[in-house]
Formats: C-alpha cells, structure tokens, sequence
C-alpha cells in the first residue's frame, strides 16, 4: 500500500504570522493522524517559520520552487543547499504557474530534480495538460512528453522517492476538477511511463497525486481510485477547517 500524501500549496498567500495563525488551528486537528504524510508549502518567506512551528508533529514543510545550482549571480533565487539548511525536506518542482510566468521549462525541471535529489530532498513533479492538449486528444502525447524531458538522464536508483503531482492546467483554480475516471487515466499512463523507464517497483511505489480544484466534497471520490495516491491542493488548503476535513477524507 502507497502511503497517501495530503499536500497544501499556499501560493502567494499568508506571510509568516498567518501562517502561524492557520497552523495553531490545523495542527491540533490532525495531531496523531499518521495514515498520510501531511505536506504544507508555503510561500518562501513564511516557509523557516513554517518549517520550526512544525517541528515534531506529523506535518512536514516543502518548498514551491529552487534553482539547480547552490549559489551564483542569480537574483531572486533559492538554492537546494539553502533549503536544506533550514529543514527543508521537499519541494515543488515544474507547477504550471512557473511554467506559466516564470518561463520554467521542463530542461529546467530536470536540472532542478537531480540537485534535489542529489541533496536529498524530495521531488514533487508536477504536470498535466492545457485544455487545448486534451480537447484535440493530445493528453498522452503530452504528458509523456513532459515526462520524458523532467526526468531525462535520471538513474533508476535515484528515482525511488519521486512523487508526482498530476494537474491538468484546466482544473487549477477554475472550480472544474477532473473526474475520478478521468484524473485516474491520466495516473495510469504516468505510471506506465515510470514502470517503462525505471521498471515495477518503482513504478509501483512512486505516489501520484492529483491536484486542481480539489475540496473537501470531492477529494474522498478521487483518493478512492486506483492510481490517486493523494492530492496537491491550492485554493481550498488555504483554511485550517478545510484543510483539516481533506485529511480527514476517509
Ligand atoms: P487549486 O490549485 O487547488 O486552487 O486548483 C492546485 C495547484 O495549483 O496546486
């Protein structure tokens, strides 16, 4: 059994005091609960104080984005080392808004996985197609395709923690979640696209979630299928309440 991941992307909402405020409700509604990793990632400015308020607990804290290289003239970036060295144990890779207006190409997001996995910390990789993709019957096509440039040249052994966050661009944010037919096909070929390149157990253990426009009336429905292994939710993680009912989901 795949352990199911409940993570929470912040986006650019809530500065370090409110995200002390969500945490001091949301922790002690899911204290104990160990049947899913609780993931949070919040904007990059809150996220050390994220990460020491939840010392301890069963929550754990990623970031939304990193450069590749440990240090440089690069302004406005972060570096694998320099999330580490604040307990930084995950991080969002490829999320269609960087890709979108940060001019974050899949070459990029194959650089910025292996130095996260070099150091340790765990990839989510996110991806899905554009409307356009899925109404002209692209889906696969680009899905592999995203698939195939993200983890070009990744050694099998270092796949072994990959996460995948499957997000069709449609869903993020428009209230139009996919089906749960629909989100598990698309998991289906992702992970017949992991078993081909680094083998069954791999393919078997790598967790996928689905996110876009994931709530708590709709996230029990989505985690019941096959190939869901969690979800990566925006809008709806933003309230502790909300949040608390999709770990809550079974
Ligand atoms: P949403 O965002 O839940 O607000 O659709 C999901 C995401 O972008 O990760």
């Amino acid at each position: 059994m795949r352990k199911k991941i409940i993570a929470a992307n912040w986006k650019m909402y809530k500065n370090p005091r409110e995200s002390l405020s969500f945490l001091d409700t949301f922790l002690p509604l899911v204290a104990g609960h160990e049947r899913d990793e609780i993931l949070i990632f919040p904007t990059a400015t809150s996220l050390s104080t994220v990460i020491d308020r939840v010392e301890g607990t069963n929550v754990h804290a990623g970031a939304q984005t990193m450069h590749w290289l440990n240090e440089g003239p690069f302004t406005g970036q972060t570096s694998p080392t320099m999330l580490t060295s604040i307990g930084t144990t995950h991080v969002l890779l490829g999320h269609s808004e960087r890709r979108l207006y940060a001019n974050e190409s899949y070459e990029h997001v194959n650089l910025k996985l292996k130095a996260a996995i070099a150091h340790d910390l765990i990839p989510i990789l996110c991806l899905g197609e554009m409307l356009a993709d899925r109404q002209t019957g692209y889906t696969k096509d680009t899905l592999l395709a995203q698939m195939g440039a993200a983890l070009a040249n990744l050694p099998t052994e270092k796949a072994q923690t990959l996460v995948i966050a499957y997000e069709p661009v449609w869903a993020i944010g428009t209230g139009s979640t996919a089906t749960p037919d629909v989100a598990d096909q698309a998991h289906a070929i992702i992970r017949g696209d992991l078993k081909n390149r680094f083998g069954p157990v791999v393919a078997d253990a790598a967790r996928i979630l689905y996110g876009g426009s994931v709530k708590p009336d709709n996230v029990s429905a989505l985690l019941a299928m096959p190939n869901i292994d969690g979800a990566l939710i925006g809008g709806a993680s933003l309230d502790p309440h909300s949040l608390a009912l999709m770990v809550q989901y079974a």
